[in-house]
């Protein structure tokens, strides 16, 4: 019986070390109709981690994201946030659905960047960061718009607080999200393909600001990307995902540059 003084096996970790993952994806299915997207996936992100999901178009990665953000509805399996059931848990050997209050209350944890901003196109840019806040969390409003200022001039926008999001361009329009999704000061942020419909010269802008977050804080990311530079830079870990399996996962370093699978070797030769 180990003792927690006894010298582990290479990877081994004993139970009073191990930590909680922040994300567990466990036995993992979803379909759409006939056509399974996702099957038997298992993996687990843990606290701090910064995490791409690489792989063709198609393969199942703006899925996993929307399964998180409870966007989507798991066919089968679980999902788990710090140890926590997010859609269904386990009770007398049956698979039965949580609480939707229960489910909300998960769900303040998490923010997520789109691909398309999704900002409230009748609010003011101010009124898009504290609406969450305010409403979601129950922050009194003055605090929630002293923050609001803060993010903006972290994201280079303090004179837009009172600007509608019509009137931005599409970066400026993305570094608004960007800040909304901080204002919850969530522990998990889910990143999808967030410079995919903006101009190539407003990309690094946008980029910068997710790298500068990804230094100064041990928030959990979770990132789809076709920027792998960017992928490069911040991730602790890659996952190369086709057909609905992760194909293979290590550091960037290794991934980027010594794949061990053939169809990362070929992806990553088509887009790079
Ligand atoms: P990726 O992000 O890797 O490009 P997606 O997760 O967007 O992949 O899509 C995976 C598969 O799921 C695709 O075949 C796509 O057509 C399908 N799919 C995604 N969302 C829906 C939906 N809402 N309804 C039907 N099929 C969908």
């Amino acid at each position: 019986m180990p003792t927690p003084t006894d010298p582990s096996p290479a990877g081994a970790t004993t139970v009073s070390e191990a930590t909680t993952p922040v994300i567990e994806f466990r036995d993992v299915e979803k379909c759409f109709g006939s056509n399974v997207v996702l099957k038997d996936l298992n993996f687990t992100v843990e606290r701090g981690e910064r995490v791409t999901l690489i792989g063709p178009s198609g393969s199942g990665k703006t899925t996993i994201l929307r399964l998180v953000m409870t966007l989507e509805e798991l066919t089968d399996g679980y999902i788990f946030i710090d140890g926590e059931p997010l859609t269904h848990e386990q009770r007398a050997g049956r698979r039965v659905p949580v609480s939707k209050k229960r489910q909300k209350q998960l769900r303040t944890r998490i923010g997520m960047v789109f691909q398309q901003f999704n900002l409230f196109p009748n609010m003011t840019v101010l009124e898009n960061i504290i609406e969450a806040p305010i409403h979601v969390l129950g922050r009194p409003k003055a605090e929630a718009i002293a923050k609001a200022h803060d993010l903006l001039e972290q994201v280079g926008l303090s004179d837009k607080a009172d600007a509608h999001p019509t009137s931005l361009s599409g970066g400026q329009q993305q570094r608004v999200a960007i800040a909304r999704a901080l204002a919850m000061d969530p522990e998990i942020l889910l990143l999808d393909e967030v410079t995919s419909a903006l101009d190539p010269e407003v990309v690094g802008e946008v980029l910068n600001i997710l790298r500068r977050v990804a230094e100064t804080t041990n928030v959990t990311m979770l990132i789809v990307t076709h920027e792998m530079g960017f992928a490069r830079d911040v991730s602790h870990k890659v996952m190369m995902f086709d057909g609905g399996h992760v194909v293979e996962s290590g550091p960037p370093e290794k991934i980027f540059t010594d794949p061990d699978h053939e169809r990362t070797q070929a992806f990553l030769g088509a887009v790079l």
